[in-house]
C-alpha cells in the first residue's frame, strides 16, 4: 500500500500546473474560455490516479486498451475517461461503453468501427480527429491536407459526433506546429457544426498550447512524474 504522504508530490505538481494554465489563460485567452486539464494515466498506479481525482481532476486519458482494462476497476468513478492512444479497430469493442470520447480517430476504417459499435450499443460516441501536424512518419494522425475529406466521410456515419481535433506536435519547433493546428482548427470549426475541442499540449508545451487555442491539455509526467515502463 502506498502511504498517502508518498503521493503529496502530485498535489504540488497539480498546483503548479493549474497556476501555469491560469497564467497562460490570463495572458492569451478570454476569461470565458474553458480549458480542461486531463491527467494522462499510462504506467501510473491507480492510487496515484485517484489522488489526482481527489484533488479535482475530472478527466483521465488512456493510451492502451489492455492497461486501461486492467486498472479501470480500481479507478475513482467520478472522473470521465477518454481514449487518447493509437486504437486498433479490433479493440474498439473493449472501450465503447466505458469512455466518453475517442480522441485518436485518424482513418475512416476506425470511424466506421466506432460507428458500428456505438449504434449497436445505442449510444453516440464523441470523437476527435487526430492530426499529424508535423508530417512525421513515426506518428499516427491524418495529414492536414486529408483532414477535410476524413471529416466529410466521418460525418456520414451514425453514432459518432465529431467534436474537434487532437494532435501531438513534433517535440522541437513546437510553436510553428501549434500555430498551424490553431489555423486548422479555426478553419474546420467554422465550417462544421458542433466542434468545441482542440486537444493540444502536453507536459513540455501546455502553456504554449493554451496560447494557441487549446481547450484540453493532456498532462502525464508533469503531474505524476517520470514514467516507469519496467513495471
Ligand atoms: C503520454 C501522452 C501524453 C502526456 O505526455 P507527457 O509528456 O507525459 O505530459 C499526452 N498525450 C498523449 C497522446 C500521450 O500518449
Amino acid at each position: 500500500m502506498t502511504n498517502s504522504n508518498d503521493l503529496a508530490y502530485i498535489d504540488e505538481n497539480l498546483r503548479i500546473i493549474r497556476e501555469r494554465c491560469a497564467e497562460a489563460k490570463a495572458k492569451y485567452r478570454s476569461p470565458d474560455d474553458n480549458i480542461r486539464i486531463m491527467a494522462v494515466t499510462k504506467t501510473v498506479a491507480p492510487e496515484a490516479i485517484n489522488r489526482a481525482v481527489s484533488l479535482g481532476i475530472d478527466l483521465l486519458g488512456e493510451n492502451r486498451v489492455q492497461e486501461y482494462l486492467s486498472k479501470a476497476e480500481q479507478y475513482d468513478k467520478s472522473a470521465e475517461v477518454q481514449f487518447i492512444g493509437h486504437l486498433q479497430t479490433n479493440k474498439v469493442k473493449y472501450i465503447i461503453n466505458s469512455v466518453s470520447m475517442i480522441q485518436s480517430v485518424d482513418s475512416l476504417k476506425l470511424g466506421q468501427e466506432i460507428s458500428r459499435l456505438a449504434v449497436k450499443n445505442g449510444r453516440v460516441m464523441d470523437i476527435l480527429c487526430e492530426v499529424n501536424i508535423g508530417g512525421e512518419n513515426s506518428k499516427s494522425g491524418v495529414a492536414p491536407a486529408e483532414l477535410d475529406q476524413l471529416i466529410e466521410e466521418l460525418r456520414e456515419l451514425d453514432g459518432i459526433r465529431i467534436r474537434g481535433l487532437m494532435t501531438i506536435p513534433p517535440p522541437s519547433g513546437s510553436d510553428i506546429f501549434l500555430g498551424r493546428m490553431k489555423e486548422l482548427y479555426d478553419s474546420v470549426s467554422s465550417r462544421y457544426e458542433g466542434m468545441d475541442t482542440l486537444s493540444m499540449g502536453m507536459t513540455h508545451d501546455y502553456a504554449e498550447a493554451i496560447r494557441y487555442g487549446s481547450t484540453l491539455v493532456r498532462i502525464g509526467t508533469g503531474l505524476f512524474g517520470a514514467r516507469d515502463y519496467s513495471k
